[in-house]
């Protein structure tokens, strides 16, 4: 079952923010959050888990599944306002979020939001300016929580080269962030191979033996009750979608620009599929393309 992010997803899963950016708590004795979208958003996790835990202070650590500004942006404010909280996010990502020039693109990707939600926002400062990891995760480590439950790490390379899902055994849930592809309009199975096809791949084998009742997915979207299937349908949708920008790019005799027009102008312009500002949509397609563009084989 498709569920939208938003709300109650599980008796144990909760989706906070809005669906587009959500922020999945889950509950128990020692709560936790996996992913913080934009800066924007910090108030309203805040508020979010005011609702829902009584008191945020008992939140114990915030999961971060890649260093995208609509990931992680909101980390600092929430660790500025929850002061025990601990950050973990996978190894690569640990470098990355220190790194000036991604800290600037952070904040540079932020601002049109920050702007456009000022009244709001008040005088909440949420300027991302940079976050250092409390715990850098590595691949198959595993959290132990108070009450038991463990939660365990899956690096997934492929949509950003730091991306990490999470899978809690015990709830045969998965939090897939965009290594288990999204949906489109039309509800098929979009992948996001922004860094590299072939991982891509790889890190979706690696989730295809795992059981998974529960899917929560980086946007929009959490499946619930026969949610595995979503991984072979997304393997089959990357090689499908992987083929098609290998046949535009032939098409255009290598020309990266005409294949990321040709399939801008199909899928967001003429069939509507695509839930997604123009801006980053055209981005993330780019970067697809040259994945394509730059494969070995
Ligand atoms: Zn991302």
């Amino acid at each position: 079952m498709i569920k939208e992010s938003q709300g109650r997803i599980t008796e144990e899963f909760y989706a906070l923010g809005n669906p587009g950016l959500p922020a999945y708590l889950l509950m128990g004795k020692s709560p936790v959050l996996f992913d913080s979208g934009m800066t924007f958003m910090g108030p309203l996790y805040l508020q979010d888990l005011k609702k829902y835990l009584g008191d945020p202070n008992r939140l114990t650590t915030l999961f971060l599944t890649h260093s995208h500004f609509d990931h992680v942006g909101s980390a600092p404010f929430l660790k500025r306002n929850i002061p025990r909280l601990k950050i973990a996010a996978g190894k690569s990502a640990a470098d990355i979020l220190k790194r000036p020039n991604a800290i600037q693109l952070i904040q540079s990707l932020s601002k049109p939001m920050e702007e456009k939600f000022k009244s709001q926002l008040g005088d909440a400062e949420v300027t991302f300016q940079g976050l250092d990891l409390d715990r850098a995760l590595e691949d198959g480590e595993e959290i132990r929580l108070e009450d038991g439950t463990t939660i365990q790490v899956i690096t997934t390379p492929g949509h950003t080269r730091d991306t990490v899902c999470y899978y809690i055994p015990r709830l045969k849930a998965l939090v897939g962030g965009e290594a288990a592809g999204s949906f489109n309009r039309q509800f098929d199975v979009r992948p996001v191979f922004l860094s590299s096809y072939d991982d891509y791949l790889s890190s979706l084998e690696k989730l295809k033996n795992l059981k998974i009742d529960v899917l929560l997915l980086g946007h929009h979207y959490a499946l619930t009750g026969d949610a595995q299937e979503m991984i072979p349908k997304a393997i089959e949708a990357t090689r499908t979608f992987g083929q098609r920008i290998e046949d535009e790019l032939k098409a255009a005799g290598g020309n990266q620009e005409v294949a990321v027009k040709r399939i801008f102008q199909e899928d967001y312009v003429e069939k509507k599929l695509i839930d997604q500002e123009e801006r980053p949509f055209l981005i993330n397609l780019a970067a697809q393309v040259k994945a394509i563009a730059g494969r070995k084989k």
